[in-house]
C-alpha cells in the first residue's frame, strides 16, 4: 500500500502545526519522520491514520482518497511510545483481542487464530513468552509484544510513534535492529516518528526532515547525512562544528585556512559558515598544506573513537574532532599538544541557506 500526502496543512488555533506537506511512500517502505519536538510529526501520523483532520490536502493510500475516511476503514496499525497492553490479559489474549473482538462473519476460527498468533509470535520471537502477563515483561518485550497486537488484524499501514522513546538507549538499539529485520521479512508500508537522528539512520528507508512544521528534506540515510541541504539539516544530523569565514578570490578563507568551493556558493566577500563534521578532520603533527593550528585542549580514549576537544590559535574557537585509535597511538597525542588540523569534507553555506 502506497501513502501519498498532498498540499496538507494544519494549524492548531493560530498555530501552524504543519505547512503545505507534501510525501510520497512506496509499498512496502520504511519511512522516518524526524525532527525536533514540536515540529509536526505526531500530527501528520495522526492525519494520516485519519486520527487528526487536515485543514486542507489529501491523503491517499493506493492511488484512492482516503481523506474522509474513518481510522478504522483505513486499516492502519498503531503502535505507540506508551502502548498501554491489557494488564489482565496474557501476552496470547493480547495479541489475539483485535481478532477476537471482529464481528463473527470476520471472526477466525479459534484453531486459526491460535495459528494467526503464534506466528505472530514467531515473528516477533516470542514464542515462549505466551502465557506471560505485560507485568511480567521488560520494556523492549512490552513494545514487541505491542507490535505483534499491531499486526494481528493484517493492516495495510503500520505507523510508530517514538515506539521505542521510553526505553534505555541499549534496548533501544537493539530494538532498532530487530525492526530493521522484521520489516525486511515482513515488509508492511511503515512510517515511523522519531526525534533520535541515529535511530532514523539507523533504521529507515528513507528519512524526511521535519522543522517547524515544514519538510525540510527527504532521502535516503546516506543522501541525506551526506547531503544535507541546509545549516539546520547538517546540524540536526550529527555533531558539527562550525566555521566562520569569508569568500576572497574563488575560495573561503576561514583563519588561514583557505577552503575550495563549489562556484555557487558565495560572492566575493560574503560571509559564509563552513560546517565540517567531528570525523572529517584530519590531525596532523605537522604544519603543510592547508590548515588551522590548534592546541589539544582534552583527549578521550575510551573505546575504537578517539575524541579530541580543541582550541582553534587564531581565533580561539572550540573544535571537536574525531580520530582512530590507530591514528591517535602512531601522532602519539598528548593534552596541551599543539596539532595542525584539516578538513577533509566540508560544507559551506551561505546567509542565504538560513532563511528557513
Ligand atoms: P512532534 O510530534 O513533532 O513533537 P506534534 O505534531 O505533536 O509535534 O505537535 C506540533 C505542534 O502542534 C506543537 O507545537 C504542538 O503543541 C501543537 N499541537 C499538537 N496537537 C495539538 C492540539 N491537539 N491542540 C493544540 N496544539 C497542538
Ligand atoms: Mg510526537
Amino acid at each position: 500500500m502506497s501513502i501519498e500526502v498532498l498540499d496538507v496543512s494544519k494549524t492548531f488555533d493560530s498555530y501552524k502545526a504543519l505547512t503545505d506537506i507534501n510525501l510520497k511512500i512506496n509499498t512496502g517502505e520504511l519511512v522516518a519522520l524526524l525532527g525536533p519536538s514540536g515540529s509536526g510529526k505526531t500530527t501528520l501520523l495522526r492525519i494520516i491514520a485519519g486520527l487528526e483532520t487536515a485543514d486542507k490536502g489529501s491523503i491517499i493510500f493506493d492511488g484512492e482518497d482516503n481523506t474522509q475516511k474513518s481510522t478504522q476503514d483505513r486499516k492502519v496499525g498503531f503502535v505507540f511510545q506508551h502502548y498501554a497492553l491489557f494488564k489482565h490479559m496474557t501476552v496470547f489474549e493480547n495479541i489475539a483481542f483485535g481478532l477476537k473482538v471482529r464481528p463473527s462473519k470476520f471472526r477466525p476460527s479459534k484453531s486459526a487464530l491460535a495459528d494467526k498468533v503464534h506466528e505472530l509470535l514467531s515473528l516477533v520471537k516470542m514464542e515462549e513468552l505466551a502465557n506471560r502477563y505485560p507485568a511480567q515483561l521488560s520494556g523492549g518485550q512490552r513494545q514487541r509484544i505491542a507490535l505483534a497486537r499491531a499486526l494481528a488484524v493484517e493492516p495495510k499501514v503500520l505507523l510508530l510513534d517514538e515506539p521505542f522513546g521510553a526505553l534505555d538507549a541499549k534496548v533501544r538499539k537493539d530494538l532498532r535492529r530487530w525492526l530493521r529485520k522484521l520489516h525486511d521479512e515482513y515488509p508492511i508500508t511503515s512510517v515511523f516518528v522519531t526525534h533520535d537522528q541515529e535511530e532514523a539512520l539507523d533504521v529507515a528507508d528513507r528519512i524526511v526532515i521535519f522543522n517547524q512544521g515544514k519538510m525540510e528534506q527527504i532521502g535516503t540515510p546516506e543522501e541525506v547525512y551526506n547531503n544535507p541541504v541546509n545549516p539546520f539539516v547538517y546540524d540536526f544530523l550529527g555533531d558539527v562544528n562550525l566555521f566562520h569565514g569569508r569568500v576572497h578570490d574563488g575560495k573561503v578563507e576561514l583563519g588561514s585556512l583557505k577552503l575550495d568551493v563549489p562556484e555557487n556558493v558565495g560572492t566575493e566577500n560574503e560571509n559564509v559558515i563552513s560546517y565540517i563534521r567531528p570525523h572529517d578532520i584530519e590531525v596532523s603533527v605537522n604544519a603543510g598544506g592547508n590548515f588551522i593550528e590548534a592546541q589539544i585542549l582534552y583527549i578521550r580514549a575510551v573505546g575504537p573513537i578517539v575524541n579530541l576537544e580543541l582550541k582553534r590559535l587564531d581565533s580561539g574557537d572550540y573544535i571537536e574532532a574525531e580520530i582512530s585509535k590507530e591514528v591517535y597511538r602512531t601522532l602519539d597525542l598528548k593534552e596541551n599538544q599543539k596539532v595542525y588540523l584539516k578538513p577533509k569534507e566540508y560544507k559551506v553555506y551561505t546567509p542565504d541557506d538560513y532563511m528557513i
